[in-house]
């Protein structure tokens, strides 16, 4: 069973005169092994949209089914226990990281704040180890080497992957990362992104990553979602969304360097096809359009 959201909406302080309409009838389905891309200005509600997953924000209307879990808005009052799923569980299904997580460690150790999580719903004992063990080694970090050390003198890099960890070992299906390169260095972000891939193929099936940055969404997601002032715009593939400049400039949506410097050279005459996502794909295609073998 996928994620379906239906009909939620969020109002924070409701019935105040500060009330903000944050969410604004949301359907949106996943299906089991996507990859989803988020996309949107700040405060159009991304953030708010996705820490109902694992019930961080009280649903207020509408519904949420994850698996087997469910959740029935309840105009914002505590759920009843018929419409509460088992929160415990539901976090370790739904793995959250969040901007910046290196900033929320804490631990005196790497694998203690690595164990954290885990430790928190339930995993204790060998368990607990070995999951650590993995999901240390998982982000490409020496166990033997890290594991004792304080997480705060690692580099910056390395304290993202220690966070990253933490949320691995509690062995989430669905994996909801909140800008997991923002801040980094283009070298960094590309390591961060494969690191994804990878958990995605070994770990976690279906991943949502909310991302300002269009060149990533192009190149690793399946879907897009957009939204926009509260609402979600529209659901499409990369290939499709960034191919459409009128749709893009409605939504002011900036299109990936690589689509639009193909569309530049198509502009100049040179024949390539504008639908590109990836610098592979625009070498290919400047090959084929100067007649070059590959
Ligand atoms: P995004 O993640 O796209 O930046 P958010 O979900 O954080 O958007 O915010 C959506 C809207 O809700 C924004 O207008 C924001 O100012 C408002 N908002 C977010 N958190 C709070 C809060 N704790 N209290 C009041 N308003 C909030």
């Amino acid at each position: 069973m996928p994620i379906k959201i239906t009909d939620l909406e969020y109002v924070y302080g409701a019935g105040t005169p500060f009330a903000k309409h944050a969410l604004k009838n949301i359907n949106l389905t996943i299906e089991d092994g996507e990859f989803w891309g988020v996309i949107g200005h700040t405060g159009s509600g991304k953030s708010t949209l996705f820490s109902h997953l694992n019930a961080l924000t009280r649903i207020q209307r509408g519904t949420i089914e994850i698996d087997e879990f469910k959740m029935v808005g309840n105009g914002g009052k505590k759920l009843k226990r018929k419409n509460r799923p088992d929160f415990k569980a539901l976090r370790a299904r739904v793995g959250m990281v969040f901007q910046y997580p290196e900033y929320q460690l804490f631990a005196e150790t790497v694998a203690e704040d690595v164990a954290f999580g885990a430790k928190n719903v339930g995993i204790k004992g060998e368990e607990l180890d070995g999951r650590v063990r993995a999901a240390i080694q998982t982000v490409g970090l020496d166990y033997n080497e890290v594991k004792d050390r304080s997480p705060f003198d690692l580099s910056g890099g390395q304290k993202r992957r220690v966070a990253l960890a933490g949320v691995l070992a509690m062995h989430p299906k669905i994996l909801v990362l909140d800008e997991p390169t923002a801040g980094l260095d283009p070298r960094g972000k590309k390591e961060i992104l494969d690191l994804i891939l990878r958990v995605k193929k070994e770990l976690c099936h279906t991943v949502i990553m909310i991302s300002h940055n269009m060149d990533e969404v192009a190149r690793y997601c399946d879907k897009i979602a957009v939204m926009a002032d509260g609402e979600l715009k529209l659901t499409s593939t990369p290939a499709e969304l960034f191919t459409q400049t009128d749709l893009l400039q409605s939504l002011h949506i900036e299109m990936p360097a690589v689509t639009a410097l193909a569309c530049e050279l198509n502009a100049r005459g040179c024949n390539v096809s504008r639908a590109v996502l990836t610098e592979e794909q625009l070498v290919q295609e400047i090959l084929r359009a100067k007649g070059v073998a590959t």
